[in-house]
């Protein structure tokens, strides 16, 4: 069947695999933190600003950044040379741009200011020359209409700072065409980063859509003398545990920007918008949050202060309505699906869970009720239920597939031994039950299920088979092709999805049997007690193969058997017997192999009998006692981007399972 091209579709498209230089336009705040992440991943870019000094400011500060990362070993003394003379700073626009591939658009955000550079572009920029912009409330669609091209043309949304954040979000204008979202999407996979596709042009895209009326509704609750500011961001961080409170969120996002999103939103998408009095008053007041010194706090008097004891039912309630009210209308109007809101929104705004996922935990039914009342009491337009909230609570839930009991996963088995306790039995015996980008992935749905249930007090994670609990990461899959960006992007997938264990509610138990290798021991390191089987054997091998751990091995192992063992089994890759490891402090019980699946559900069951909410805060206690985890985490992740691309890498898996010793060069 013939296929027809989109109307004025006449240059034919660009695929991903043939972009190789960028064109970065403005060298602001987020134009040179593109501009660095582009250089990182291997691009060459062109920088643009108006004037000479404003490029070199941005050049500048790039050179700075990746100092920084070199000094943190995050990147090599190479890497930070190769990166920086990728960037080749430049005020004449036709010469940025006249051989680009991609143009991605980062100056003010004023709409006349983009459509101007827009027209001028179009003429300078080859025919087949993606534009993306980096707007964070302008219309795409009116912006792609200045260009002949409106089809190559769509949003990318990068966050602040583009160098740590994760997402971005890829924007359908009203004209752009399915496969320059294709090739746009495959562009920010490559920079290593997390794409999600917003299907239409509405103002916030997902990220703010969330957020925005989020800070809003936190300044009319104060307005209404419903609740006081202590009172709205000791229940948004830790009642909702958000990374912080709203009002302390708004002063960092900046009050003004807020304003002018919610103004946008109001003029597109209606009353339901409408910006509180007191977030106006802040802004004429020039209290626009701590670029000013002042917001809602007071940053040269004392700062953010929240008390962690102030929360309220009543406004937790509200806060997680009025999100979930939103991606109800997300979801009426086919935005971005449920799963796409919850991934934006933690890793945009930080959520250690989704708005679906969290609102689906209070019960929608009972959110639709709380804005009921709200709207009864107010008439306010913003309490309006919207359609989708009301048909996803009448579904039982924004993930209503979630109440089957059976639930099939092709690597894993999620069962229930009992009431109380939940199971997750990597299967993959014959491949020693290694780990692959799909078994991340279904373990991240396995937990999704289990921390939505509020049945499962306690979770017991296992290997099939009596070979192994996970011999590690499926090394050989990714060798050889292996490109340093997908490398850090997939330990960020690793440590994050082993991760979930530690920031899970409920105790977590290892049962062991066999081989916890690499990426299996790195598991097993995130539970909170570890059973093993008298024939298990632990290691962190990957040094044999000329790597490193990538999934949380060079930081989490410390936590449990101090930084002197844990550099000894990271350095050393050797094997050893479950009794070491148990004087180690690594394995709480060793048992014969036939007691190990009754051992490891009877200790569930203990830890399921305890009390879950001491359980939760113990547990969120000793995760935020760590030291700066984070920081190595993401070294780690760097690092293992850098390795999996060297020679040293080849040859270790060449000799994966032979007699013969890799000879590795440092290289
Ligand atoms: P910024 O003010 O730091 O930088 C904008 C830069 O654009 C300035 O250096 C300015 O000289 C330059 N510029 C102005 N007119 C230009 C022109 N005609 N041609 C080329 N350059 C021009 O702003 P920013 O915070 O980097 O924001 C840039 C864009 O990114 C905006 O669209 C904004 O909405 C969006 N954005 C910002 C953030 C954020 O947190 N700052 C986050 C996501 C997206």
């Amino acid at each position: 069947m013939a296929t027809l091209k989109p109307a004025g579709a006449a240059f034919g498209h660009m695929e991903t695999e043939e972009i190789e230089r960028l064109a970065v336009l403005g060298a602001g705040t987020m134009g040179h933190g593109i501009a660095e992440v582009a250089a990182l991943a291997g691009y060459e870019v062109s920088l643009r600003d108006i004037e000479e000094e404003l490029v070199e400011e941005g050049y500048d500060e790039i050179e700075w950044s990746l100092r920084k990362l070199a000094e943190n070993d995050a990147i090599s003394e190479d890497d930070r040379e190769a990166a920086l003379e990728r960037i080749t700073p430049v005020v004449d626009l036709e010469t940025a741009v006249a051989d680009a591939d991609v143009v991605i658009e980062a100056i003010v955000e004023d709409m006349d200011i983009k459509k101007q550079v827009y027209g001028e572009l179009d003429e300078l920029a080859p025919e087949p020359t993606i534009f993306a912009s980096n707007t964070s409330s302008l219309s795409v669609t009116e912006l792609s209409e200045t260009t002949d091209r409106a089809e190559q043309f769509c949003g990318m949304h990068f966050f602040n700072p583009p160098v740590r954040m994760e997402l971005v979000e890829v924007i359908r204008g009203g004209h752009t065409s399915d496969e320059t979202l294709d090739a746009v999407e495959g562009l920010a996979e490559s920079l290593a980063k997390t794409p999600v596709r917003v299907r239409k042009d509405e103002p916030g895209f997902v990220v703010n859509r969330v957020l925005v009326p989020l800070m809003n509704e936190a300044c009319w609750l104060v307005e209404a003398d419903e609740a006081t500011i202590a009172e709205v961001d000791s229940t948004a961080k830790y009642g909702l545990n958000l990374p912080m409170g709203a009002f302390e969120l708004g002063d960092q996002v900046g009050n003004d920007v807020t304003l002018h999103v919610l103004r946008y939103m109001e003029s597109v998408l209606g009353a339901a918008y409408e910006p509180s009095p007191m977030l106006v008053r802040a802004v004429e007041n020039d209290k626009h949050g701590r670029k000013t010194g002042e917001g809602f706090y007071d940053y040269e008097d004392g700062g953010v202060d929240v008390p962690p004891d102030e929360g309220r039912d009543d406004v937790e309630a509200r806060l997680l309505a009025v999100m979930a009210n939103e991606v109800g209308k997300l979801q009426q109007k086919d935005i971005a699906p449920v799963e796409e809101v919850d991934r934006a929104v933690k890793l945009g705004g930080g959520f250690p869970d989704g708005p679906a996922r969290m609102a689906d935990d209070a019960g929608l039914a009972s959110l639709v009720e709380t804005l009921e009342a709200a709207h009864e009491a107010t008439g306010g337009a913003r309490y309006e239920v919207s359609e989708g909230l009301r048909a996803a609570a009448a579904d039982g839930g924004f993930y209503p597939e979630d109440g089957d009991e059976e639930v099939a996963f092709d690597t894993l088995r999620l069962e229930y031994p009992s009431d109380r306790v939940a199971r997750v039995v990597l299967d993959r015996p014959h491949q020693l039950n290694t780990v692959t980008p799909e078994m991340l992935a279904e373990f991240e749905a396995a937990v999704d299920r289990v921390e939505a249930d509020d049945e499962v007090r306690a979770l017991v994670v296992a290997g099939e088979g009596d070979q192994a609990f996970s011999a590690g990461a499926d090394a050989a899959g990714m060798a050889g092709d292996a490109d340093a960006a997908q490398a850090v992007a997939l330990s960020r997938d690793g440590q994050a999805a082993w991760g979930r264990l530690e920031e899970l509610a409920v105790p977590v138990v290892a049962a062991v049997d066999g081989f916890a290798l690499g990426g299996g021991m790195e598991l097993a390191a995130c539970a909170d007690m570890r059973v093993a089987s008298e024939r298990s054997t632990f290691g962190q091998p990957e040094r044999d193969l000329g790597i490193l751990p990538g999934w949380g091995g060079t930081q989490r192992l410390t936590a449990i058997i101090g930084e002197g063992r844990a550099r000894e089994v990271v350095l050393t890759g050797d094997h050893y017997d479950p009794e070491t490891m148990a004087d180690y402090g690594f394995v709480n019980e060793v048992v014969p192999a036939e007691d190990l699946t009754e051992t490891a559900l009877d200790l569930a069951e203990d830890l399921a009998a305890g009390p879950p909410l001491a359980q939760e805060y113990i547990k969120r206690a000793f995760l935020a006692g760590r030291d700066d985890t984070e920081a190595g985490l993401e070294v780690e992740a760097q690092a293992f981007g850098h390795v999996v691309t060297s020679e040293d890498f080849l040859e270790g898996v060449s000799k994966m399972g032979s007699d013969e010793e890799p000879e590795f060069e440092g290289k």
